[in-house]
């Protein structure tokens, strides 16, 4: 560790606070160190911290329903998470937009995301606009805009909105009544494996360096940490190919009839921030909010390389604006501890920028604060595992049929500028194969970081998709134990028939 490391962080904090872009900083740091490596002479062993049938890695959507799926399928499950709350994406950089695709015609999986839609709202965890809307005429001309667009059914929205603070409470119900065992605070940063099968992780948190030993193990980090510390083959684009990262961040004190009344009259489309669709997206509403800090840039109110676009998501009586999806910045590895440390110190630095665009320019927000910034930046794309299976664009277009299936989603896509929305019943099945990694026995892989192509990306990224291959994971991984074959050569009708057993469609 003589290397001096110390006293170079020292200077790329000062220069970051100073408002010298923080990422290049960091960069020229990670640079002169490359390639260096000092010999780890902590050695030793390792004190065990818990044994468990199925560990879960990662409390997101796809580690919530891997853990809940594979506990309500009679396994000893633990579910571990870095941070102090569930929720990953949802609660880390409030995006409550679990399931805004969904339209009259959509099809869906149901399992544990329509249980957990059914369990916030229960628990007034979620919100639907149309209930917070009190002028009848501002929820006739909101109403009117969103019909147009197919997004009202029966004058009702389609979709609500998980209240993503309250998700925090809400993940943990679920987890503590489905009887898994919750680990907060704890970090897997290791693996331990018997030759190719994986037995076990190490961690580190707040009681040290220990062992989790476990028969079958779910990796839902979202960027497959445990499956890359394997050694499971892997793909990352190029950091200049990877999606933007986001800061979000919620405000109070805004005027909601004003700011509604603005949004509906501005009646943008899809159009501004979509390239490729389906033949019918690009005309259709959009609640975004663009133009404001587009005329903020040209009157050089705002540097022009930087991104705000802001996606509004949720709004309470009281005036809150649960999440703005607004500041965006591209070429971030979120592998890298610089480019993460980087993009998180100036997102905040745009956050306040943001809002001195909307308080000056957007109607309703002249007295708002600033209430939240997101935990953590919001990561969009990193690794993706190489499967037994690797799902395409072709597949999630044309409504691929597989035999593994293990869940239908919609054919929603969105991402890289390609929007389609399913608004015509169209659906693809989701093959147990994408979640099965090579090389690696025992291991599965839930979530973002399933195996696939870029195209496909745009619909296994989606929340609704990772519960899918994260249930069906979790089952999967139940089933071997009890069958006890490795997760590859499980019987895959067994699967499916437990899966359907807890509410899943799979064909
Ligand atoms: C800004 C933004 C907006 C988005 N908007 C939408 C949207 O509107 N609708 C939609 O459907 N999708 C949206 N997405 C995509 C979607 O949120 C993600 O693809 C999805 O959350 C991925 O789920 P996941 O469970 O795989 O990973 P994550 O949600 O990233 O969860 C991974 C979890 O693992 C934990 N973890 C990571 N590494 C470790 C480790 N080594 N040890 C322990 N714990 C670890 C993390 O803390 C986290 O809780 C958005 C994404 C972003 C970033």
């Amino acid at each position: 560790m003589e290397i001096g490391t110390g006293s170079r962080r020292t200077s790329m904090t000062r220069r970051a606070f100073l408002g010298v872009a923080a990422a290049s900083a960091g960069a020229a740091v990670a640079a002169s160190c490359e390639g260096t490596h000092v010999v780890n002479t902590a050695g030793g062993d390792l004190p065990v911290l818990a044994e468990t049938g199925v560990l879960v890695v990662g409390g997101g959507p796809a580690g919530l329903a891997a853990a809940i799926g594979s506990a309500h399928a009679g396994a000893d499950t633990l579910l571990v998470e870095r941070y102090g709350f569930y929720g990953g994406v949802i609660t880390q950089a409030l995006m409550g937009s679990i399931t805004w695709y969904r339209y009259a015609q959509t099809v869906d999986a149901g399992g544990v995301c329509a249980e957990i839609e059914a369990r916030a709202k229960a628990m007034g965890g979620s919100i639907n606009l149309l209930e917070v809307l009190e002028d009848p005429a501002l929820t006739e001309l909101f109403v009117s805009r969103a019909e147009a667009a197919g997004l009202v059914v029966d004058g009702k929205p389609t979709y609500e909105v998980l209240k993503t603070e309250m998700f925090k409470a809400v993940a943990d119900s679920l987890v503590v009544d489905a009887g898994v065992t919750p680990l907060l605070h704890c970090s897997v940063v290791g693996v331990l494996k018997d030759g190719n099968t994986i037995r076990g992780v190490i961690t580190e948190s707040k009681s040290g360096r220990q062992v989790i030993l476990a028969k079958r193990v779910i990796d839902a980090t979202g960027d497959a940490d445990v499956a890359a510390l394997s050694g499971a083959p892997f793909t990352q684009a190029p950091k200049s190919e990877l999606m933007e990262v986001s800061t979000n961040f919620s405000v109070s004190n805004v005027d909601l009839g004003t700011f509604v009344t603005y949004v509906a009259m501005q009646n943008r489309t899809m159009a501004d921030w979509v390239t490729e669709d389906c033949g019918k997206e690009k005309n259709g509403f959009s609640t975004h909010v663009f133009q404001a800090f587009q005329e903020a840039a040209e009157a050089g109110e705002i540097p022009s390389d930087v991104v705000i676009k802001a996606f509004p998501g949720g709004f309470t009586p009281g005036g809150s604006v649960l999440s703005l999806n607004a500041v965006h910045q591209y070429g971030i590895d979120p592998t890298s501890v610089w480019d993460l440390t980087g993009a998180e110190i100036e997102g905040r630095r745009r956050v306040l920028m943001a809002m001195d665009v909307l308080r000056k320019r957007v109607p309703g927000f002249e007295n708002a604060e600033l209430s939240t910034i997101g935990a953590s930046i919001g990561c969009r794309e990193s690794r993706k595992i190489q499967g037994e299976y690797q799902i395409t664009g072709d597949d999630v277009r044309n409504q691929a049929r597989f035999e593994d299936s293990i869940g239908i989603f919609p054919e929603f896509l969105d991402a890289y500028g390609i929007l389609c929305l399913p608004t015509t019943g169209r659906y693809f099945h989701v093959p147990y194969r994408i979640t099965v990694p090579q090389g690696v026995e025992n291991l599965l892989v839930a979530g973002r970081c399933v195996s696939g192509d870029r195209v496909s990306y745009a619909a296994t990224r989606q929340m609704g998709c990772c519960m899918v291959t994260g249930q069906g994971a979790g089952v999967a991984a139940a089933l071997s134990l009890q069958q006890n074959r490795t997760c590859r050569q499980i019987d895959v009708g067994m699967l499916q028939a437990a899966l359907v057993a807890q509410g899943v469609r799979i064909v």
